[in-house]
Formats: C-alpha cells, structure tokens, sequence
C-alpha cells in the first residue's frame, strides 16, 4: 500500500494536482508536548502488585472510509492492511451510513475484526457513532438528538475532529455523548500543514515527513480536559480519518501510513475480543491512544496502586486513600508528563514511574519520545468518597 516513491518523487505536474485534490478533498491533522510544567518530585519507587482482573491490551484503528462514502478502499483492501499491521480490530465509519452493516461486511477477516459504525453529520459537527443499527433521519433532528438517538440504539458517540477548520464541532451545549476526539490525524494535518503535505509529496520515504509535522494537539486535549471538568468524565480516543486520496495512480495520505499514526488500544478483561468488549472498554475509557509512527505503544499501563493491589485502570475512578499511588510503564523509555486537571504537573524521562497521589484530582498521563508525541492515556478519576460517580 505504499505509494510508488519513484512516481512519488518526480516532479512531474502530476503531484501539483494531486496536492491540490487532497487539499480540496479536505483531508487534513497533527502535534509538540507541553513546556514541562514541573511541581513535585515524585519518588520513583517500584511496588509489585497483582493485577485484578487481567487486562489484555489490544490496538485498533478508528474512524476510516471507505468506498461506502468518499474513502478509496474496500473493506477487505483495509482488512488486509489491517492484518498486516496487525491490528486486532478496525471500526470504519462511513459518511451518514450502515449500508456495510447490511452487507454484511462487519465481522472478521483473518486476525481482525472489523467493525461499522458511522460519522454522522449534525448541524453542530460530525458525529462518530458506534454499535449502532439504524440510520439516523437527520434533516429535523438537532445535535442533541442525534446524540440521544445513538444512545437510544445502545450506541456510543464521539465529538470528531472538533477544531477541524472547515468542519468544526460547534455545539457545545450537548450532554450524553460518550468522549472526544483528542487526536484525528488527517485534519489536523490538512488544517496546519499544506505546504508540507505538498512538499511530501516531493519526499521519499514518507515517514520522516510524517514525524516532521508531528505535534500535540492543544486544542482538542484542551477542550477534552475542559469538557472532563464540565461533565465530570469524557473519553478521549485517537481518530485517524483515513480517505486515502488515489490520483493518476498515486495514493495520497494512504491508509498503511495513517493506520500507523493514529491508534486506540482498549483494555480488554478477556482473552478472545468482542465487538462488545470494544465497545464497553470504549466506553468506560478502558483505553489509550498513540502514534505510532513514533513507536510501538503496546503493554503501556497507566494504574492507581495501593501498594498491594490495583485499584483501577485508566477510565476508572477510584477512592482517594492512603498509599494511593499512579503507576505508569511504558514499553520503551520515553518522557512522560502528568496532567492532573488539565494542567501538567510533573514530569520524568524513564520507562516508569510511581507517583503518590495525595489529593482527588483528574489525572492523566501524556508520554513523548524523541521529542514526538506518541502515547496520550485516558485519566484516572481520583475522588474524594462523596463524589465518586457510577462507573457504567
Ligand atoms: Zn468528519
Ligand atoms: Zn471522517
């Protein structure tokens, strides 16, 4: 699926139009961690614990199109990416329909299961909605509606590319959705990058492109940390808005490159994946997302200890309580920032990290490495007893 670089390469007129039917297909996405906020030094004292129920990490892709609305691919083109890239599950997300569900083209395909669900499009932005199975009669419905309709079906819903320029989320007045994009790679690319995209198209092999324009996404983790503080829990997911754009033989932002820039792991108590279990991890934040473009983010962990046993994982709340700590592990050293509340806290370069936690808070972990965003975790809900919340 990689694009011929010779073709690639050349400068022929050819990659003048195609970066000008990228641009105008509005593709677009990405992000530099925050100055590293520095407050207290936390120990870095390992403890072992037992780790109850056991969680198994798988990774996945979503929000991609395919041929069912404008996206350049077939379900079994991306299955078979997807297999190759070993991904346990992809969710695709076709424009405003589940005609692939009637087709029966959702189950799975080799080690992958690929899921349907489907971007809505709302008078206040798109919508990324999942488990869902009738098509939504938009023309009279409002935002909220729409929202209520997924949640009505058992679905889950998320708020996609919210600062993506033509297409921004502009209904912040909703309740009930289940989370946030916090990451959607092709928009923010289109939005700040289209010089470089047209440059890209001059490079060869892409991917030091693809890390060059790498940076974090302040806008969506800063209204993702506003909207946790407004409705007490929102979850955070990776988007990577695959299209793939095919000119004249050449494939633009191709879904073997996006595939590997945009992931969400869910942590799943089980050790054969459901669509089910996706979801339900999805929606209790039982995930994280990474670019992986950056490096493999699989076995990273991010937990509330209490020195003897887990207490919760990212997505969970727990009780604040003496010897509370939040221990991070990641499967290479990288620097590593917590954000509690939406502000960054502390920070240490490592391949873990145990910190006390004395006081109730929101708190979340971001890691980069080589100066690249790569892992963003879902938070851990530390509350004082009055105010835990339920947890389904
Ligand atoms: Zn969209
Ligand atoms: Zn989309």
């Amino acid at each position: 699926m990689t694009p011929d670089r010779s073709q690639v390469s050349g400068h022929s007129p050819r990659w003048v139009y195609a970066v000008l039917a990228i641009c105008a297909a509005g593709c677009a996405v990405v992000t530099h961690l925050p100055p590293h906020a520095m407050g207290t030094t936390p120990t870095t004292t390992r403890s072992t614990v037992t780790e109850q129920p056991h969680y198994t990490d798988y990774v996945g892709v979503i929000h991609i199109h395919t041929v069912y609305s404008d996206g350049a691919g077939t379900f079994e083109e991306i299955a078979r990416l997807a297999n190759a890239q070993q991904l346990d599950y992809v969710v695709v997300t076709d424009h405003n329909t589940l005609q692939p569900l009637r087709d029966r083209k959702q189950g799975w395909y080799g080690t992958t299961l690929v899921l349907v669900g489907m971007e809505i499009s709302t008078s206040g932005g798109h919508y990324l909605a999942m488990n869902v199975t009738q098509e939504i009669d938009r023309s009279h419905l409002t935002t909220q509606q729409i929202i209520d309709e997924v949640n009505r079906q058992g679905g889950l819903g998320f708020i996609a590319h919210p600062f993506f320029k033509k297409r921004r989320w502009t209904d912040w007045t909703v309740t009930g959705f289940t989370g946030i994009e916090g990451y959607n790679v092709a928009h923010d690319a289109i939005d700040e990058n289209r010089l470089r995209l047209a440059l890209w198209t001059l490079t060869a092999p892409v991917e030091p492109f693809y890390l060059s324009i790498l940076d974090r996404p302040y806008d969506p983790l800063g209204k993702w940390d506003a909207m946790i503080a407004q409705h007490g829990r929102v979850v955070g997911i990776g988007a990577s808005d695959a299209h793939e754009v095919r000119v004249l033989g050449l494939k633009f932002a191709p879904y073997e490159i996006m595939f590997r820039l945009s992931r969400t792991h869910v942590l799943v108590a089980s050790s054969a994946l459901t669509d089910a279990d996706v979801y339900e991890a999805l929606r209790r934040g039982h995930a994280y997302f990474s670019i992986e473009l950056v490096a493999d983010a699989k076995g990273f962990s991010f937990q509330a200890e209490d020195g003897h046993r887990v207490l919760g994982i990212m997505g969970d709340e727990v009780p604040l309580q003496a010897g509370l700590a939040l221990t991070a592990s990641l499967p290479a050293p990288g620097q590593m920032t917590l954000m509690k509340n939406g502000h960054a806290v502390g920070t240490k370069t490592d391949q873990h990290w145990e910190i006390p936690v004395s006081e109730p808070g929101v708190y979340r972990l971001e890691v980069s490495r080589h100066e690249k965003p790569w892992i963003f975790s879902n938070p851990i809900y530390v509350r004082t007893a009055p105010l835990l919340l339920r947890q389904d």
